[in-house]
């Protein structure tokens, strides 16, 4: 018997919609429970690996991509701006990571 082929970008969008409300949940829980909040990214990172799909930047910012810890601003992490980079600082690992930051982006949100 065949069994019925189900196109890879079904299963990508799914993936895609669970990573939000994990991260959703991870920022929810975060003042309750942060051992928590950090599973919920260690699930987000799982999915994302096996579907094969990226994490957006807006939630890269969000973790540490040393110890995967959920990264809350002023909590747990420290922001910088530094040589036209974003510099976030975790706190938990001592390790920094750096994201792009120009001018033209940011006049599209003001
Ligand atoms: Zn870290």
């Amino acid at each position: 018997m065949k069994r019925l082929r189900i196109k890879k970008s079904y299963f990508q969008d799914i993936a895609k919609g669970r990573i939000q409300i994990l991260f959703d949940e991870a920022k929810k829980r975060f003042s309750s429970r942060p051992e928590l909040s950090n599973r919920y990214v260690q699930l987000a990172r799982r999915i994302a690996m096996k579907y094969k799909v990226k994490i957006p930047s807006e939630l890269k910012k969000r973790f540490c991509k040393h110890c995967h810890h959920y990264l809350v601003p002023s909590k747990n992490c420290r922001v910088r701006i530094r040589n036209r980079k974003l510099v976030y600082y975790c706190i938990h690992c001592r390790n920094y990571m750096r994201f792009p930051y120009s001018k033209s982006k940011t006049l599209k949100y003001s």
